[in-house]
């Protein structure tokens, strides 16, 4: 990544200059071989005729709202599928999704009594890090399922194929198409009543307590309907974010784009320089030509999505990823696990966000209920010293997956929830903010993490055990996670 001189000689302290293919001087983790470079090529050009997924002016209402959540002023719900496949786009689907999501965010901002930014984890999750390229089924060997965008999960699909590049782009849009439709049409329109849902729960005691925080919303908002306060369009519709990881840098850079920044944009103070500068502000190289002729009118914008993250397998500082990752406007999130340490923690902040933008960079942490205790108090600490201003976020899923005797890979909801409520507790106690949680769930009734007051156990995951990468929470579980976070927000 480091750049040359005037001589050629190697320049260790200033990066190369970043543009949307840098990231292939860089080593990469989980690389793909595809087999026909030419086909690649073909889907590579499509993709760069193709209109923008979402635009900079969504993309900034987003960084203004991760602001406000770095700062305590909201707090960020994100969740959806590990791994969605095309087949996901369907109405049915995506509406339980939108509904689940909007019904999360009511319990949480009454909760936390502020308001709520919803990140779907949807709408592009279609590429998937694997720990080996070749695993064996029904005792055969084959290549992993990686992703619809890689390859298919059938094992007569699990050929790589290029052409499934431009079908995420459709697919992407088809499903981000529906969620705009549903909203502007009032899915989530607040004047309509919900169903909550709440039989399954056996315990009278939660019962009860769940029952008042719904009685609660819904007095609420009859009483903004009484004095006339919801004459606006606020209670009409929401926004939903879209997001994914960042995976497949082929499929990133095709989507990426230098585009207009739009004129409502807050720019913080350190990116208005008094006179052009010496550097380039974005990548610490010398500036290029049209760089000094536009300083500030444009930008380099992922149109794929609002949100991208780099997952826990790709996030070494000198690797392609965070190469790719370093140069574009949207706020990003890295995944943050037992194996990060803190000298890499710190190194990859200053490369993402050199010039301290407040909630540019969303940190997700994800140890494990045994682990975070020991953990995170440390993280919190080192990126304070760093003076990075981040949204801190909890995943409680991805360190508490275990297999059952019978081998099927689940989660247990009391472990997930104790992360979570350790998470809250540590960021209160180390005097910073737990800004939002990450979640792998689905609207669908499915069995594939058990716990929760539907008292799934081990012996019941067979019953509705549909994911093709890991187990989600289900729209119960789901939902009565964000009444316990609630519940403990509000003491
Ligand atoms: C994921 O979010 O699905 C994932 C693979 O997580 P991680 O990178 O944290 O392992
Ligand atoms: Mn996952």
């Amino acid at each position: 990544m480091n750049g040359t001189n005037a001589n050629g000689e190697a320049n260790a302290s200033k990066p190369a200059p970043w543009t949307p293919s840098s990231w292939r001087q860089c080593p990469i983790k989980q690389p793909v071989d595809y087999a026909s470079e030419s086909a690649v090529v073909k889907s590579r050009s499509k993709l760069q005729r193709l209109p923008p997924i979402v635009t900079p002016t969504e993309i900034w209402r987003l960084r203004r709202s991760l602001a406000d959540v770095a700062q305590g002023k909201a707090f960020l719900l994100q969740g959806g599928d590990c791994a969605e496949l095309f087949d996901y786009c369907r109405d049915d689907a995506i509406d339980a999704k939108i509904k689940l999501l909007l019904q999360m965010s009511l319990v949480l901002i009454w909760g936390g009594n502020k308001p709520v930014v919803r990140i779907a984890r949807m709408a592009g999750q279609y590429a998937k890090p694997r720990s080996s390229p070749m695993e064996t089924v029904d005792g055969k060997q084959m290549p992993s399922f990686r992703g619809d965008i890689l390859n298919g999960y059938q094992p007569s699909e699990r050929e790589i194929d290029p052409d499934r590049l431009v079908q995420a782009y459709f697919h992407s849009a088809a499903t981000l198409n529906y969620v705009r439709a549903q909203l502007s049409s009032g899915i989530a329109d607040l004047h309509n009543p919900m169903d909550w849902n709440l039989g399954h729960v056996g315990d009278p005691v939660l019962q009860a307590k769940y029952n008042m925080i719904v009685e609660s919303i819904t007095e609420s908002l009859r009483f903004m309907q009484t004095v006339g306060a919801d004459t606006t369009s606020n209670l009409r519709t929401v926004d939903l974010f879209t997001s994914h990881e960042g995976l497949l840098l082929e499929y990133e850079e095709a989507l990426t784009r230098k585009l207009k920044h739009p004129s409502n944009r807050d720019v913080p103070p350190t990116m208005k320089p008094a006179s052009a500068p010496e550097v380039s502000p974005l990548t610490g190289g010398a500036l290029i030509d049209e760089t000094i002729q536009e300083p500030e009118i444009t930008g380099y914008y992922n149109t794929s999505a609002h949100f991208l993250w780099v997952g826990d397998r790709t996030r070494q500082p000198d690797h392609a990823h965070i190469e790719y990752f370093r140069g574009i406007e949207n706020p990003i999130g890295i995944k943050v696990g037992p194996t990060t340490s803190v000298a890499d923690l710190t190194q990859l902040l200053d490369i993402v966000d050199p010039n301290n933008e407040v909630g540019k960079v969303t940190l997700i942490t994800r140890y494990g209920a045994g682990k975070v205790d020991e953990l995170l108090p440390v993280h919190i600490e080192a990126v304070r010293k760093t003076g990075h201003t981040v949204v801190w976020q909890c995943d409680p899923m991805h360190g508490n997956t275990r297999s059952t005797t019978t081998g099927i890979k689940t989660r247990s909801f009391s472990a997930v929830f104790a992360e979570l409520a350790a998470a809250l507790r540590i960021h209160r106690s180390c005097g910073s903010i737990l800004g939002g949680v990450h979640l792998e769930l689905t609207g669908d009734d499915v069995t594939e993490c058990t716990g929760g007051s539907q008292g799934l156990q081990d012996e019941d995951l067979g019953q509705r055990y549909e994911t093709f990468c890991d187990p989600r929470l289900n729209e119960k579980q789901a939902l009565e996670l964000a009444f316990l976070v609630a519940g403990d927000q509000r003491g």
